[in-house]
């Protein structure tokens, strides 16, 4: 087994279908659960299924629908809840999680280049404003999780309240693009081609890269 294999788990969960993941350490089973949008029993059988001991609940954004199992599964898990201090104070819900709210309470205030160790593995936080002001890419080894700022040939919206396409393009350009070909791409929805993509493959074929970004360098 190498010393720097990473384990992930793909699920989908939840009422708007999104992509929740299971990181873990092999050597230690020490693991971070990505975005628990819902089904929190399915969350759960994988995690007792594989043994690990998650450490960390990481959400990309504060988007309800990749949340709906945090506050039950931070419960259940003992893990610590970590978001953007952004989009904590955007959604303003601090100290929150009581019954009816889908929003757990924040243990952990996310910022550009922290490092959450679980085991002898690192996730980086890489802050993407653009999808929401909070919006955050997390990468353990080759792994990078977009959440929903870089979908399979697509990226997030920014329609909604607090988004902006100029920042998203910023976020993918000084961000994402500077990481190498190789990086394995674990979007936040099941929105494109397949259900991970590669840089060098998004470099290619990602319209928001091929259209947006590329023309003006
Ligand atoms: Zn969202
Ligand atoms: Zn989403």
């Amino acid at each position: 087994m190498s010393l720097d294999k990473v384990l992930v788990t793909q699920m989908l969960v939840g009422p708007d279908r999104v992509f929740s993941y299971l990181v873990s350490c092999p050597a230690s089973r020490a693991a971070v659960l990505i975005d628990p949008g819902g089904d929190p029993e399915k969350i759960l059988d994988a995690v007792s299924l594989k043994r690990l001991d998650v450490r960390y609940i990481l959400c990309t954004h504060g988007h309800a629908d990749h949340l709906y199992a945090a506050a039950a599964l931070r419960e259940e898990l003992g893990a610590m809840v970590c978001m953007h201090e952004a989009d904590a104070a955007f959604f303003g819900k601090e100290g929150s999680g009581g019954a009816g709210s889908p929003f757990p309470h924040i243990d952990v205030r996310l910022k550009e280049g922290l490092i959450l160790s679980f085991g002898r593995r690192d996730a980086l936080v890489i802050h993407t404003p653009g999808h929401t002001p909070g919006s955050v890419c997390f990468l353990v080894g080759r792994h990078l999780f977009t959440g929903d700022t870089l979908f399979v040939g697509a990226a997030g919206r920014t329609d909604l309240a607090g988004g902006s396409l100029d920042e998203l393009l910023d976020s993918i350009r000084e961000k994402l693009l500077p990481l190498s070909d190789d990086t394995i791409v674990w979007p936040g929805h099941n929105y494109g081609e397949t259900p991970v993509s590669t840089l060098a493959r998004e470099r290619r074929e990602n319209i928001y890269i091929t259209d947006f970004l590329m023309e003006d360098e």
